[in-house]
């Protein structure tokens, strides 16, 4: 997507174009991923965006490059046997390929599922109704949860850009990664600090970057949430040498 830098970055001016991430866990258990991106109709239908079409544009891919649902099917995943999807919040890039991921139990902070109905996030665009509640199993959780209770896939609570965002720790054979998310859009968040105008709380934001800062300084690789350049050195160098 493409949108103004200083939505990511208080007082700065000009555009970010940047990427909508969604990544997918193989466990033993089953295959959980990571939020679910934006919805496909994006790809020809800006309108679905309502107040945000304009502010924001959607570069998403009609072919198999494109929505989560059409990666993993190129990539020889079946995405109605994911078994669960993490949702690190609710909003509208975030969700929105809730609806390719049928099968999927959603593990949502109860903080965050009890404000999908937010008058100003609704009215804003921000939170989109007609992605979120497509009747999907559901297991709210309250503070950071151990998802499969062998400390591979974590839930991390970072609210502040909203009411219950989170973050996920995954430990694998190449490592620790930790995917932000929204609350460290970009390695300047953490660097500098440097928060977005907006969020529902600026000082559970701070405390937020700086629990990423913290999974750093321990050895977790941070992936930010929306940085092209971290990106782009991924998609280049891999996973494990790109964050
Ligand atoms: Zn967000």
């Amino acid at each position: 997507m493409t949108s103004a830098l200083g939505g990511f970055l208080e007082g700065e001016t000009g555009e970010l174009t940047y990427p909508v991430p969604v990544f997918l866990i193989e466990h033993p258990d089953g295959l959980v991923a990571i939020d679910a991106g934006l919805h496909p109709e994006l790809a020809t239908d800006s309108g679905r965006l309502g107040p945000l079409d304009g502010p924001f544009r959607v570069h998403l891919r009609s072919d198999g490059t494109g929505s989560a649902g059409a990666v993993l099917r190129t990539a020889g995943f079946d995405p109605a046997q994911v078994d669960q999807v993490v949702v690190t919040h609710l909003h509208f890039d975030h969700v929105g390929g809730l609806v390719e991921f049928p099968n999927a139990r959603l593990v949502v902070q109860a903080a965050e599922w009890a404000a999908r109905d937010d008058e100003a996030m609704v009215a804003s665009g921000a939170y989109n109704p007609d992605d979120i509640d497509l009747g999907h199993d559901r297991l709210e959780i309250a503070g950071d949860h151990d998802i499969f209770g062998d400390g591979s896939v974590t839930c991390l609570l970072t609210d502040g850009h909203t009411a219950g965002h989170q973050s996920v720790r995954v430990r694998t054979e190449a490592g620790t990664f930790v995917i932000c998310g929204d609350c460290c859009y970009l390695r300047r968040t953490l660097v500098d600090e440097h928060l977005p105008p907006f969020g529902v709380s600026r000082e559970r934001q701070v405390v937020a970057v700086r629990r990423m800062g913290v999974e750093q300084s321990r050895g977790a690789s941070l992936i930010y949430g929306h940085d092209p350049e971290q990106w782009e050195a991924i998609g280049k160098h891999g996973l494990a040498a790109g964050a």
